[in-house]
């Protein structure tokens, strides 16, 4: 495969936008090379403007779940867009959407729209610290809830990925109420409760980690936060921007008894289109402006082309609910390849799916958080990469992401991807 109408663009972009890229992780600064320059997305397939195609397993990091270009989302898009592209004003699109996510979520009875995940986490912990009049709280190392100040702190995604897990440009004066536990080990949260002067407003989780590569918090530990959180007056709040409608119809919330009191939400929620969402229990919601104190806004917010691309993607997952089944054993038989691909090699990988979503390391030890994540070898990584790129298999281009299974892929397309991993873990060696 060719790649140099992607290295001239990359040079070109170089020249105008910082690292050549809008978000630091697609630039492949962890595994090398330029990135391709994408073209179209067609079903499962991405194309470049080299002319290579790829089977895409990144989904432009996990809305895209019906694939590229689904039809009814794209005829959604276009027939609101003839009427709008924005108004700043209600509009009935928004109360449809909200309408589907209150119905499928039982912790949610409220929700309010935004443009992004970041938003949405930045929006909801402010909302827990002014229902709770509290400023500590707690996050977990290795999980990444977007890029605002107090959050970004021991983050996984591309922050993990860059080995700079706190930002310049960060106060410490903001970070300083971020206390950060250990996922899986409730010890380390109840250490946080115990340290915090003010009281803890939240614990922010993602219940199932997406960002240091994929670990699922385990069932005990999820029920143990529910009750310290509990026992102090705190806050639990999922962050379900990547797992929404991804592990299944319901989330992570369809795989754990575990109810949060605020859940955020992005990605598949958006179809393709910026979108983010906040919402939970009425009383706390309750408090957000205009009914209550705690403020929050967007020019764009509810979008109505961005809401339509979303709620012709709701209505579909939920018009056939078994595609999830379908998509998880598709993610299984993905993940067994590979491990089977690396053991002919004599590598060693450890695998993990939910429902859609699936992640790889290359190590023999179960990873059950960030340490564990980070002994996975990047060299081995970087070489895999690199062997099935080159070879028409787009994958998350770090350790700490996860990949996604799209109802475009088809188990040919699977057998295909797995042959090729067989030919990509010989050539690590040579
Ligand atoms: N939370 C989680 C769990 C995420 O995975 C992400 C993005 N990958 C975000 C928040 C931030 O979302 P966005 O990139 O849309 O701001």
């Amino acid at each position: 495969m060719g790649y140099e109408k992607s290295e001239a663009a990359f040079e070109e972009a170089y020249r105008y936008i910082p690292g050549g890229v809008d978000s630091p992780v697609r630039a492949f600064g962890s595994v090398g090379g330029v990135p391709p320059f994408i073209e179209r997305g067609e079903g499962p397939y991405l194309y470049d403007i080299d002319g290579n195609r790829y089977i895409d397993y990144v989904q432009s990091w996990g809305p895209l779940i019906f694939g590229h270009c689904d039809p009814e989302i794209e005829n959604a898009v276009i027939e609101t867009a003839k009427k709008g592209l924005s108004f700043g004003a209600p509009t009935e699109l928004e109360t449809a959407l909200a309408k589907e996510i209150v119905e499928l979520f039982d912790s949610i009875d409220k929700v309010r729209f935004v443009n992004s995940g970041t938003e949405a986490v930045m929006s909801a912990l402010r909302l827990a610290r002014g229902y709770t009049g509290r400023d500590d709280f707690v996050k977990f190392t290795g999980c990444y809830h977007g890029h605002s100040d107090s959050l970004l702190v021991q983050a996984g995604s591309g922050a993990a990925t860059f080995g700079a897990p706190s930002s310049p440009g960060v106060p410490a004066d903001l970070t300083k109420h971020t206390l950060l536990a250990t996922y899986n080990d409730l010890e380390s949260v109840k250490r946080c409760f115990e340290q915090s002067e003010g009281g803890i407003a939240c614990v922010i989780i993602e219940p199932i980690a997406g960002n240091m590569g994929l670990v699922p918090a385990e069932e005990s530990f999820l029920q143990g936060l529910r009750e310290l959180c509990d026992a102090h007056g705190a806050l639990l709040i999922f962050d379900e921007v990547m797992s929404g409608f991804r592990a299944s119809l319901k989330g992570a919330q369809g795989l754990t008894t575990v109810r949060p009191d605020l859940v955020t939400l992005g990605k598949v929620i958006g179809g393709g289109m910026p979108v983010g969402a906040f919402g939970g229990r009425a009383e706390i919601m309750h408090k957000l402006s205009p009914e209550g104190p705690v403020y929050q806004a967007g020019t764009l917010s509810g979008n109505p082309v961005a809401m339509a691309a979303g709620l012709t993607s709701l209505r579909k997952l939920k018009a056939n609910p078994s595609l999830y089944v379908t998509l998880a054993e598709r993610a299984r038989k993905l993940m067994e390849g590979f491990e089977a691909a690396a053991r002919s090699a004599g590598l060693p990988l450890v695998t993990e799916v939910r429902g859609s979503m699936f992640g790889f390391f290359f190590t023999d030890e179960p990873v059950k958080n960030f340490e564990d994540a980070k002994r996975g070898d990047n060299e081995y990584f970087k070489k895999f990469h690199r062997a099935m790129l080159d070879r028409g298999v787009y994958l998350a281009c770090s350790s700490y992401e996860t990949g996604f299974i799209s109802t475009a892929l088809d188990d040919a397309l699977i057998d295909e991807t797995i042959r090729i991993a067989y030919e990509a873990m010989q050539s690590i060696h040579g």
